[in-house]
């Protein structure tokens, strides 16, 4: 039995007509940049995330390029946010000039940890980009208090996150914006790459709208330099298509990582752990090993039988090759270099059988008993 790290088949092939449908829908009408599609979806997933304004974009480093531009943030800023997250979230800090800096997580939900991030404010901190890293809010409370006292912006990295809650509010409604990427494999994907910046601000809105498409105002009038970012009107339809089902998925995988908690429990490793006050929906079911044990030895054991493993993430940002000009030394960032070392993920998603989650779990085992 093979079981792959996500099945994006299994879940074509539960609602094929309607993907089919809208993709056809499209081509018939050969309208195939911004229009309808793209503006019904903005306004059904704005609505979703309780939200006023949503706005479609190329993928999910666009979405933070963009929201980071139009709240004026660029050179001589600075950033703080999580070097325990995917590369995209640090880059598109550096990318309009501004430079990340960095706090460590907090060692139970790998989220950034609020009680750290008052001593990396200075005179030139303009933002924090907390990270709802494998589907759970960070701690935005604590996060938007600090930024209240400071006067500073708050952007969400919901990229992982589409659904989850933070006292009953969900991710896209808890900061000043929200960035999300419907990368294919993400709670809400398309067939490409799609992002969408998710305000309740009409000038941020507006800014984005006009980023994404040439600064562009009226067909051939264009108010400032902007970029090639808009959102694939194909990939709205199969979004519209996707979003009624969004909450279904969530569900069936809370159902099947809370069986992949009872089913661990004995194994000498930490499942994921949250909140009280968050509803995660498990963009990845990452565990923790012990550290007795070799990680790339069970991933090989693991390969080896057909089960597809993630390492969320093996690198932090400030050890990235990439980030060398920022000088940080490995042992800066303690807490995310032990969960670089020691995390591994587990195949996870909505159509995920029983079966095949005893499959893992069995195999698990036998690589650490
Ligand atoms: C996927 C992801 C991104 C980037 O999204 P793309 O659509 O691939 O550009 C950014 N941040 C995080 C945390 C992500 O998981």
């Amino acid at each position: 039995m093979t079981i792959p790290l996500v099945d994006l088949k299994a879940q074509y092939l539960s609602i094929q007509s309607e993907i089919d449908e809208a993709i056809q829908r499209v081509i018939d009408r050969t309208s195939f940049i911004m229009g309808e599609e793209v503006t019904q979806f903005e306004e059904a997933f704005a609505q979703y995330c309780g939200a006023r304004y949503a706005v479609g974009v190329s993928s999910g480093t666009g979405a933070l390029f963009l929201a980071l531009l139009a709240h004026g943030i660029g050179p001589g800023d600075e950033v703080i946010t999580t070097p325990f997250t995917f590369f995209a979230t640090g880059e598109a800090i550096s990318q309009v000039g501004a430079r990340p800096v960095f706090v460590d997580i907090d060692p139970v939900t790998y989220n950034i940890d609020p009680n750290l991030i008052e001593a990396a404010i200075t005179p030139y901190t303009k933002a924090i980009m907390p990270v709802h890293l494998y589907g759970q809010p960070a701690d935005m409370d604590a996060i938007n208090h600090i930024a209240e006292k400071h006067g500073l912006i708050v952007i969400e990295d919901a990229a992982q996150a589409h659904g989850s809650r933070y006292n009953g509010r969900r991710a896209g409604s808890l900061g000043h914006s929200a960035c999300f990427s419907f990368y294919p494999s993400k709670n809400l994907g398309c067939y490409g790459d799609g992002g969408a910046v998710v305000t309740n601000d009409p000038k941020i809105a507006e800014r984005v709208a006009k980023l994404r498409d040439h600064g562009r105002v009226t067909k051939y009038k264009h108010d400032e330099l902007g970029y090639g970012h808009r959102l694939d009107a194909i990939q709205a339809a199969i979004l519209r298509a996707k979003l009624p089902h969004l909450d279904d998925w969530n569900a069936a995988r809370r159902d099947r990582a809370r069986r992949y908690d009872q089913l661990l429990a004995d194994l000498p490793v930490t499942t994921p752990r949250h909140l009280p006050q968050t509803e995660p929906v498990y963009h990845c079911y990452t565990i923790l090993l012990d550290d007795a044990f070799d990680r790339d030895a069970v991933v090989q054991h693991l390969k080896d039988r057909g089960i597809g493993v993630g390492i969320h993430y093996p690198i932090p940002l400030h050890l990235q090759p990439a980030y060398r000009f920022l000088e940080l030394e490995p042992g800066s960032f303690p807490v995310s270099e032990h969960m670089a070392r020691h995390v591994l993920s587990l195949p996870l998603y909505a159509e995920l059988t029983d079966e095949q989650q005893d499959e893992v779990v069995d195999t698990l085992r036998e690589a650490l008993l």
